[in-house]
């Protein structure tokens, strides 16, 4: 029987001295002015093996302020125990400019660039992401935006996120430092790309994925309508049968997937976070993993 396992070993990206773990721990929901407890998570997430830490600037905003503050808890974090800095792979994002639209102009960027490393207190960020796309700049001009701050050492790797692949791809073009990692939505219960060829694309250009959302949300601890439950149901299947949750079977369903991606789990307990770990052992059957997929469908395969 062939079985499908969550990916192998962690793996280096370009220079960066830390390896990436399989799972990412993701700081949207990491925010408030409790300095022990987000040092606790922050302790946390490392102790339970994780290296890949993925914020962004705009993280924190609530609609009317808030901007920066999950970047600057961060911050405050690392000012009491600098050497948790150097443990991690430090991923941010910027470029939505508060609280719509979207600016990736040579002169925002290299301001938000600058901001988020001093918010964080660090010189330097092992991948900055261009959180969403901007339709108004150039994708030549991006290049040489991205290329400058690449060479004045702000970041060490560069990403996208939520890009079309046409975007990528025009991007790329124009670009001589190549594009680290992408970082769509993709879950048991968002499977757009695993069809319509941003995987595929991704794999070719050798990007690694960091999946957002990996859980919908939340949604897949708490289905709402009959597709989200009947995606639940065969996660529940797989989990019961080898002995993790169902969380942990819909990490594993992610990762499962050839292009070895990264889940960036939510979560902010400690102990949700630590159990996320079982997933790396759970094996998926080809049946299994598809009837995952035609569940999310919600129609059977051609
Ligand atoms: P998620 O893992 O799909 O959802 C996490 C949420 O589910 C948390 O509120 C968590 O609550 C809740 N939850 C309920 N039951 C849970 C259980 N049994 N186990 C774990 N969590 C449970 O991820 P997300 O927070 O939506 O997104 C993850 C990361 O993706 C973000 O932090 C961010 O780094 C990234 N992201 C990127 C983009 C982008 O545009 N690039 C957009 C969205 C997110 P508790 O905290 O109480 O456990």
């Amino acid at each position: 029987m062939n079985q499908y396992l969550p990916s192998p070993a962690p793996h280096h990206l370009g220079d960066s001295k830390i390896a990436l773990s399989p799972i990412a721990w993701g700081m949207w929901r990491f925010v408030g002015d409790d300095v022990d407890a987000a040092e606790k998570l922050v302790n946390g997430a490392l102790e339970a093996g994780i290296t890949l830490f993925d914020t962004a600037d705009i993280y924190g905003f609530n609609g009317n302020d808030g901007f920066g503050d999950s970047e600057t808890l961060l911050g405050k974090v690392f000012a009491r125990d600098a050497s948790l800095r150097d443990r991690m792979f430090l991923a941010s994002k910027g470029g939505i400019m508060p609280p719509i639209p979207y600016d990736s102009s040579a002169d925002y960027l290299a301001k938000a660039m600058d901001a988020s490393l001093t918010r964080m207190g660090v010189e330097q960020m092992d991948l900055w992401q261009i959180h969403r796309p901007d339709i108004l700049t150039h994708p030549q001009e991006l290049a040489r935006t991205l290329e400058n701050a690449h060479k004045a050492g702000k970041f060490l790797n560069l990403g996208v996120s939520n890009m079309t692949q046409a975007q990528i791809e025009a991007l790329n073009h124009f670009l001589t430092i190549p594009i680290a990692t992408t970082q769509p939505e993709f879950s048991p219960l968002r499977i757009d790309i695993a069809e319509n060829g941003e995987l595929d694309q991704a794999m070719r250009l050798g990007m690694k994925i960091m999946a957002w959302s990996p859980l919908g949300g939340g949604r897949i601890a708490d289905p709402q309508n009959d597709r989200e439950k009947a995606v639940v149901a065969v996660l529940d299947r797989v989990a019961n049968e080898q002995g993790v949750s169902r969380t942990s079977a819909a990490y594993s369903w992610i990762m499962a997937h050839p292009a070895r991606i990264i889940p960036i789990i939510g979560s902010q307990r400690v102990e949700r976070i630590a159990e996320a770990m079982e997933s790396l052992n759970v094996k998926w059957t080809r049946n299994d993993w598809y009837d995952v997929l035609v569940a999310a469908r919600g129609v059977a395969l051609p």
